[in-house]
């Protein structure tokens, strides 16, 4: 790590090397006397060192809250990243999650002794149902792209169901699209047919009626889109695929800027995955594992997967095994309980009006973001309000030198994790900027005020440094190419290491 002191610590931040670095085989945490009676172990003996860091437990745990002071966190600051939804996880949340009860639960436990966490399994679909009008959901997908995969195969279930499977192949999706859309229906066996967008940054209506046929097996569409902006012919989409006799995929990720206001069964959403990580404020990334529950039409509910849980008289059950036709299990057990304790906890707290409120603080946020920021930044479809995320883009500062990634680069200076860059493709050098409800105004105008003086310096011919940056970052610019096409994914000693090259 390069900066300039003798110990290469700073600021009161300790250097952080590799934890095979730190440790030393001959060091353990734990005393243990020389086991008795063993004297030879034979075939068993180890024949080489084992080359796993040998570390006490006060060294263990400063290296890994040393490596935490190096990452930016959501409860350090605004974290801007669009399509991601970056928001505050409620500490009531964590509290909850921790109850002994939910906390130690094991999923192999026989179910007369789970019946809290099935009642609250049970409550959480209710909600989920309640908040979007749907009429069955799965909720063990792990993720938000592993519920699309889900959404997806029941599709897939519910052509072979028709008999229509070998014919209906191809699965429309606009050209926004996140990746993970075409990458699901290619894995689910579809074939993608990327559908225009119109100069304010729609899908385009005529040309996607141009793309219906009898051959398409669904759409899959975003709304709010991915550009942040309510899709207004939603309906219409919805209809026209219907009549072509295909289904109607909605990735919900952006579900936070509408939760409580619209319901996507009433848009004719035949499926749709929630990110409970995104809209319902579980952990998310490095904080902790996602979820991705599917709410299911009619039409496709019965394709659902295996677990359900049903109630006869007042005990809940798991229905383990699926029925002929139905999509397989999408995981070994239920789903992540920590999250589904969580994300009720978050829905109960709130109330109704409570979630309609984040929806609209949500887009309120943002659009104080587009009104601050559009003076100095180029606001590719910024004439009318966007919902939850501010899209921008680089057009007026690539003349003066400066790109996405410098403004990004010297976000990290000015103490903010940088927005979502570069997606969506849509937008040649696009900035994604959803700020979420929970920022207070002020916050929004601190942020906003950096975001414009980097734009004033970028006017002002300030390139080179401007290329600099991060000059106060743990780290440099890294060559983000070379470490995609060439990871080094295994540490080795340094003389091996040597050896082999
Ligand atoms: C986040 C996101 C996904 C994928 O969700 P994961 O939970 O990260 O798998 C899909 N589509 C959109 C638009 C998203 O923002």
């Amino acid at each position: 790590m390069s900066v300039e002191t003798t110990s290469g610590s700073r600021g009161l931040l300790q250097r952080v090397d590799l934890i095979f670095e730190d440790g030393d085989p001959r060091r353990t945490g734990v005393d243990l006397p020389a086991p008795k009676g063993v004297s030879k172990l034979g075939a068993l003996e180890r024949k080489a060192p084992l080359e796993i860091p040998g570390l006490k437990e006060p060294e263990a745990l400063r290296h890994y809250v040393r490596l935490s002071q190096r990452n930016y966190a959501i409860d350090l600051g605004l974290f801007p990243l669009g399509s991601c939804t970056m928001k505050h996880n409620p500490r009531l949340n964590e509290k909850v999650v921790r109850l002994e009860g939910f906390a130690d639960l094991h999923p192999l436990q026989p179910t007369e002794t789970t019946q809290g966490a099935l009642e609250l399994m049970d409550q959480l679909a209710h909600w989920l149902l309640t908040l979007t009008g749907m009429a069955g959901v799965a909720l063990s997908p792990k993720a938000g792209a592993h519920g699309e995969f889900c959404g997806m195969l029941a599709i897939r279930a519910a052509l072979e169901a028709r008999g229509e499977l070998d014919k209906r192949r191809r699965v429309l999706a606009p050209v926004s699209a996140h990746g993970t859309n075409p990458s699901t229906a290619v894995a689910a066996g579809f074939i993608v047919d990327e559908v225009g967008a119109d100069a304010r940054g729609r899908v385009d209506l005529e040309a996607f009626k141009k793309h219906l046929g009898d051959d398409v097996a669904a759409v899959m569409l975003t709304n709010p889109n991915t550009c942040g902006l309510f899709e207004p012919d939603v309906k219409a989409i919805a209809d026209l695929v219907h009549a072509a006799g295909g289904y109607f995929y909605c990735d919900g990720a952006n579900y936070n800027a509408i939760v409580g206001r619209v319901r996507p069964g009433d848009l004719g959403v035949d499926a749709m995955h929630i990110n409970l990580h995104k809209t319902f404020s579980t952990p998310h990334g490095g904080g902790g594992p996602g979820a991705g529950p599917v709410v299911f039409s009619e039409a496709l509910a019965r394709f659902a997967p295996a677990p359900k849980i049903v109630k006869a008289g007042d005990r809940f059950d798991l229905i383990e095994a699926n029925e002929p036709g139905h999509v397989g299990r999408m995981c070994a057990f239920h789903g992540q309980m920590g999250m589904y304790v969580r994300a009720l906890a978050y829905m109960m707290s709130h109330g109704a009006d409570g979630l309609r409120q984040v929806a609209e603080d949500a887009v309120l946020n943002a659009n104080y973001l587009l009104a601050r920021l559009k003076p100095h930044f180029n606001a590719p479809f910024g004439d009318g309000p966007c919902m939850h995320e501010a899209l921008f883009d680089d057009s007026n500062l690539r003349t003066h030198g400066v790109e996405t990634i410098d403004i990004a680069k010297a976000l990290l200076d000015e103490g903010y994790h940088p927005m979502t860059t570069y997606f969506p493709l849509v937008v040649h050098g696009a900035m994604l900027v959803e700020p979420t409800e929970t920022e207070s105004k002020a916050e929004l105008d601190r942020f906003a005020d950096v975001m414009i003086a980097l734009a004033k310096r970028a006017k002002g011919n300030d390139a080179a440094s401007f290329k600099a940056q991060p000059r106060l970052a743990p780290m440099r610019r890294l060559d983000e190419t070379r470490a995609a096409r060439q990871p080094k994914l295994r540490w080795k000693p340094e003389a091996a290491a040597r050896a082999a090259e």
